[in-house]
Formats: C-alpha cells, structure tokens, sequence
C-alpha cells in the first residue's frame, strides 16, 4: 500500500545559528560570474547550506536536511564532530604550517597510526592533498617499480580529474580528450550491468587478453575501486581482485587499490574495500573520508616499493600539514572510539534489506546493492532489459530534497541515487530515508 503522508525526520536536539548572510540567488549568480563553468548538477533551486551537525545539514531558513551523501562520501564522522573540531582548533592555535624540513610530531603520530590500521607489508605512507594527487602518486610508483608503462584500469571507473588520473577514470561525463599514454580499460566485473554477469573468471580472462594483445605484455600496474563510487556504488563480482592480482604480478605490474571512497570501515564487514574481496594490494590510496572534510589523501605502500622514491626528492607543500594531520589522527580515533565499522555493518543491513523490500514494491527500483553504508539504488524504466531510468532519478532527486533527503547521483547514466552518509547515521535515519523514497516513487 502507497503511504499517506510525506515522513517525518527523526528528532535531532540541535538549534542552528540564525542566518543573516547573502540569499541563495544571490549566491548562485556570483559563483556564476565567478566560477567557472561546470556541467555538474545543482538542484533546480539550489540549496544554500549554511551548517552542518554529524548526519544533519541545516539551509539559510533554518531548515534541517538528512545527508545522506555526506559531501561525496567525505563527512566520515559527521559534520563538526566535536573531537575534530578541537583536534583542529588545538592544532591551528599552536602551528599551522612549516616545511616538510622540520620535523613534526603530528605527521608521524598520524601515519603511524594509519599504518597500524594496513594488513602485510603496507606500513609506508605519503600524505598528499586530495584522491586525484594520491592516484597521480601511485601510478607514478607503478611505473618507476615496475618499469613499464601501461596501467589497466576498470571502465566506470572515477579516480581523479587531473592530467594523469583522467586517464584512468572511463565514465565519458567526467572525461576531458586528453592523450591518456598507455592506458587499457577493460571490462567491468559488474554484477549487475556487466556482460558476464558474476563471472569472475570470464572477466579475468578479458584482462588478461588486453595483456596479451594490447600490451608488450609487460604492465605497470592495476588499479581499481574495490567498490566504485562514483559509477554507482557497483560491487565487484565476488572473488575478481583475486584473479586478476595474480595476473597483474604474472606480467611484472604491481596493484593498486583506490579505497578514496570505500576505506575506513564503511563496509562495514571489513576496515578497507579490498579485504571484502580478500586480497593485500601493493598500494593503497585514500582520501575524503579519511580527513571528515579536511582536504588530505594518503598513499601507503610497502617498504620496497616506496625505495623507488628515494632516487629524487619526494615533497608536497601541504602533504601532512600540522592542522590535517591532527585532523586525520582525530578521525582515526573517532572510528575506533564510536565503534564505526560495527555500527555501519549494523545499520547498512538495515538500511539495504528496507531497500530490497521497497523494491519489491516499485517497478522503478532495478537493483540494490553495497556493503555497510555504501549503498547504490538503481533505478530503470525497464526491470527485464534494465533501461536507465534518467529523468525520473532527476525527478525523485529533486523530491527526495523537498522531503528533506539529501543522497547522491552516479552512474553513466545518472540513474543510480548514492546513498553514502556520515557513519553516524542511525536506523531511524535510515527508516526515514527509505519513507521518504517510497512516498516520493508512490507520487509519481
Ligand atoms: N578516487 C575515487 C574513488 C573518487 O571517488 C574520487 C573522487 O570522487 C577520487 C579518486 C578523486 O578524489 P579528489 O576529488 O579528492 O581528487
């Protein structure tokens, strides 16, 4: 039966600040004139978000929104967590910045600390600023450890928008023509969408042939998503990593696990998104969640790989700066202390068996799928040939907001809602959500 009445948000004891700075139009027409253009997507009436507390978001009016996609998948422990927030504040008083030719204590107490978190060997760390400069970083190891050139990357993958990295990434919407020097795409283990359903094997083998056929048969590395984000939260089919790892290291080239969005125990059965495939990359790279918002990514790799750096001078100005560093130290205890990981394995299986349900409901909803709180709703116009179904996602984007839902678009085709909050996010949080999303498809 199709609910009533629109759901209410569950209580939250919090009062924003009053607002008196400019309107949103007012807004939206500078960063027009002052920014540059983009085809990223903005709500029809965009919103001017002003504050924000743990899974809450609040406008100009005052009015509190449910984030459900946690400023990309960025806001790990939740807006303003008072134990980052101090960490930060503590740290700027003291010493904002100096040089990398100091020492500091705050960089090595922070990898240390996130070295201790890394399975086998990974114990060496690089801190950069964002996930693009960490994927740039580990290519570059690839290359220089391997000494070949060609990367293999997965197609609908996102890993960054720079020079180097938009040659990894292969969604056409985020792509610039650029030359991409070597790079091989191949077929996405998509369980879903994917030409071998979840064949594992038979998308190994179609790796391997770009191997044989497209390289000299030697290759720098691999690297992937061990759940895509920005494609739409895509599993990969279940035992993937493993093959094609092996394959990878058969043809000299070493593996690369881009963990920018599934790290740090969102999963939920697991700390990072390669173990759910039970594999130990060579490199790792993070970022968003890694500093709740501040802008820090993170490269760690083992000791012999790391030894290719020392032929020249490794630096980044703002790499492990005091204030990110006291900042990602605080979001590793936070997770531990609020027993993050348990909790989004808790409410994740919660939240995707109330979506699975829902689907049973709607014609719309094609898939459901993630781990933890990492979780992608596919919506089609057609459940038998899966025909994406793009502007009615638009549509229900748009009344998810007006309910004061605020999730995540991806995919190719923009037809999957990305539902990828801050960890604090509860079951009631998630009942909402899931309310929310039923009344809005029933009033189509
Ligand atoms: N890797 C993944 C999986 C991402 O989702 C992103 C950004 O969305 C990046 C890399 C690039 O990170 P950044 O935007 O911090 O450069």
């Amino acid at each position: 039966s199709s609910p009533e009445s629109p759901p209410i948000l569950p209580p939250f004891d919090y009062e924003p600040r009053p607002y008196n700075g400019m309107s949103a139009d007012e807004i939206f027409q500078k960063r027009k004139s002052f920014l540059g253009p983009s085809l990223f997507h903005y709500y029809q009436k965009p919103l001017n978000i002003v504050e924000g507390k743990m899974q809450y978001l609040f406008d100009d009016s005052g009015r509190r929104y449910l984030d459900a996609f946690a400023g990309i998948v960025t806001v790990s422990c939740g807006h303003c967590h008072p134990d980052i927030v101090n960490a930060v504040v503590e740290q700027t008083k003291l010493l904002q910045h100096t040089t990398t030719i100091y020492l500091h204590h705050a960089i090595v107490e922070f990898a240390e600390a996130l070295a201790s978190k890394m399975p086998g060997n990974l114990k060496v760390v690089y801190f950069v600023n964002s996930g693009t400069e960490a994927n740039e970083l580990a290519m570059m190891m690839a290359r220089l450890y391997s000494g070949n050139l060609s990367m293999i990357a997965l197609r609908n993958a996102y890993h960054g928008g720079s020079a180097g990295t938009i040659g990894l990434t292969a969604l056409n919407t985020w792509k610039y023509p650029l030359p991409q020097g070597e790079i091989h795409h191949v077929v996405n283990p998509d369980p879903y969408r994917g030409v071998f359903g979840s064949d594992a094997a038979l998308y190994a083998k179609e790796l391997q042939d770009h191997i044989d056929y497209g390289t000299p048969g030697k290759i720098a590395g691999f690297i992937a998503e061990t759940i895509q984000g920005v494609g739409g939260a895509v599993e990969l089919a279940p035992g993937y990593l493993k093959l094609v790892y092996d394959i990878v290291r058969k043809a000299g080239g070493v593996c690369i696990a881009d963990e920018v969005q599934s790290g740090f125990g969102r999963t939920g059965s697991h700390y990072w998104g390669f173990e759910t495939q039970g594999v130990i990359p060579d490199i790792v790279t993070m970022a968003k969640g890694i500093g709740n918002g501040l802008p820090l990514g993170a490269v760690v790799t083992t000791p012999e790989i790391a030894q290719v750096m020392a032929q020249k001078i490794q630096f980044n100005t703002f790499g492990g700066n005091p204030v990110c560093s006291a900042g990602g130290l605080a979001v590793l205890k936070v997770l531990d202390k609020e027993k993050r990981q348990i909790h989004c394995a808790d409410v994740g299986s919660h939240l995707i068996e109330r979506l699975r349900s829902l689907q049973k409901n709607h014609e719309i909803i094609g898939d459901v799928r993630g781990q933890g709180l990492m979780v992608g709703v596919e919506l089609v116009t057609d459940k038998e040939k899966k025909t994406p179904a793009k502007v009615e996602t638009g549509v229900l984007f748009e009344k998810l907001k007006d309910l004061g839902v605020l999730v995540g678009k991806g995919g190719l085709h923009g037809n999957v809602f990305r539902i990828k909050p801050p960890m604090c996010f509860t079951k009631a949080d998630a009942d909402f959500l899931v309310d929310a999303l039923d009344y809005a498809i029933s009033g189509m």
